[in-house]
């Protein structure tokens, strides 16, 4: 048996990377930076007010009440024409280019002003205030978001500020199948005995969609060697990375390992993890391939342990594991000693805020219920054997939980 770690480092080892090029920003989101994005001009590109108000020489409204006069309004997207001398004010709005000579803006509700031409300052200001200096927040040269990130909505927000196309990897294309004669389609209404629906595929679906990866979907194959053939071929041919579910332990009819061994150089391991254990890896035609077991949990868990990991290195992503966080288990459970345990759990919090996991459910490797209410993996490491409730435990969070209600 391989240790996870090791596993996935050979793995990730092997995995080619993507081409890059620059694209168009909106076309940019979930992918992973190539390059440093740099700030071409300081940000904001001027001085600017932050309130509506009146832009004034501080030294003017040291002592207050004091009335000055108006010499002009400033909307934002228009330029101030006068200078502010001392007794004058600008009527200025946010985001407007401060007036030269002002230093400070005093916000209209601390003003008072019945006539155009004149106002009442009613409070202080020191110089500086409710301004927003030329390149307060982004200076030339400065990096918005470093090489190896996977791009947020709030990336793109500062790069569209800043007028910059990041540089940023390919997406990997992934092909997709199931494998099994039981297997069939889930709008099935009626099943036919010894029928399953498939749920591994519509389950690698949706977790490439949230990486933002293009999917070629080949459906469901039976355990028959010409099909497997034709499938993994074309699989091969119109993708970077082929993932096939099952057929890849130890039952007779499974064909999986037999068309894999002939199509390429593929090696069937047996990770020290729970559920998951077999698990075949290799490429065929030269593309990488990923025969995750069939059991729907195992697919999950192979895909986050090895795939997700697999296709943000691809990328050039520089974090490739998701977010572990401490917590602890609320209720005793035994777990396999010889291997790493992912226990899927349900968090609540503790009276301190921190996590209390608990089973979401029966832990089998084909069980559904406990795997669509999990948040998180409770992580048992090899050698642990078992937990009691109030002992600590990694969580490895695949999700946040849902919110909260609006009366939490
Ligand atoms: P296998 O890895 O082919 O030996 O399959 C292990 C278990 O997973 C069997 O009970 C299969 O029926 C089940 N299984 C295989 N593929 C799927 C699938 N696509 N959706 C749901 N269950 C599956
Ligand atoms: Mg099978």
């Amino acid at each position: 048996m391989k240790a996870l770690d090791e596993a996935r480092a050979e793995v990730l080892s092997v995995m080619p990377k993507l081409p890059v090029a620059k694209v168009r920003l909106t076309e940019s989101l979930g992918r992973v930076t190539a390059e440093d994005a740099v700030v071409r001009e300081a940000l904001p590109p001027f001085d600017n007010s932050a309130m509506d108000g009146y832009a004034v020489m501080a030294s003017d409204v040291e002592a207050t009440p004091v009335e000055l006069s108006v010499n002009e309004d400033v909307a934002a997207g228009s330029v101030p024409t006068k200078r502010v001398e001392q007794g004058t004010a600008t009527r200025i709005m946010t985001g407007a280019p401060m007036p030269l000579g002002a230093d400070t803006v005093v916000k209209v509700e601390d003003t008072e002003s019945t006539d155009p031409e004149r106002v009442t300052i009613r409070k202080t200001s020191v110089s500086g205030q409710n301004v927003r200096p030329v390149g307060c927040d982004m200076a030339r040269g400065d990096i918005i978001v470093e090489k190896g990130v996977r791009l947020t909505s709030r990336h793109l927000a500062s790069l569209a500020s800043a007028g910059v196309d990041p540089v940023v990897s390919a997406m990997p294309r992934v092909a997709i199948m199931s494998t099994g004669d039981e297997i069939v389609d889930p709008s099935t209404e009626s099943l036919a005995w010894g029928t399953i629906r498939d749920s591994n595929r519509v389950l690698l679906r949706s977790l490439l969609a949230d990486l933002g990866v293009p999917v070629v979907d080949l459906g469901i194959i039976g355990d028959d060697p010409e099909a497997l053939r034709t499938a993994y071929a074309e699989a091969a041919s119109s993708a970077d990375v082929v993932i096939s579910t099952g057929g890849v332990s130890m039952g007779d009819y499974d064909y999986v390992k037999q068309i894999l061994g002939e199509l390429g150089s593929v090696d069937f391991w047996k990770v020290a993890m729970q559920p998951g254990k077999p698990f075949a890896f290799g490429s065929i035609h030269g593309v990488p391939l990923f025969g995750l077991p069939g059991n729907p949990v195992s697919t999950f868990v192979s895909f986050e342990q090895f795939v997700r990991p697999a296709l943000l290195h691809m990328m050039g992503a520089l974090k490739l594991l998701r977010t572990r966080v401490n917590g602890t288990i609320g209720e005793d459970v035994d777990t396999n000693e010889a291997k790493t345990v992912f226990l899927r759990v349900l968090l609540a919090h503790d009276t301190d805020g921190s996590f209390v996991a608990v089973q979401s459910g029966g832990q089998g490797s084909a069980m559904h219920s406990s795997l669509a209410k999990a948040d998180a993996f409770a992580v048992v490491p090899a050698g642990t054997g078992s937990l009691s409730a109030g002992d600590d435990v990694t969580l490895e969070m695949f999700r946040w939980p849902e919110g909260r209600s609006i009366d939490e």
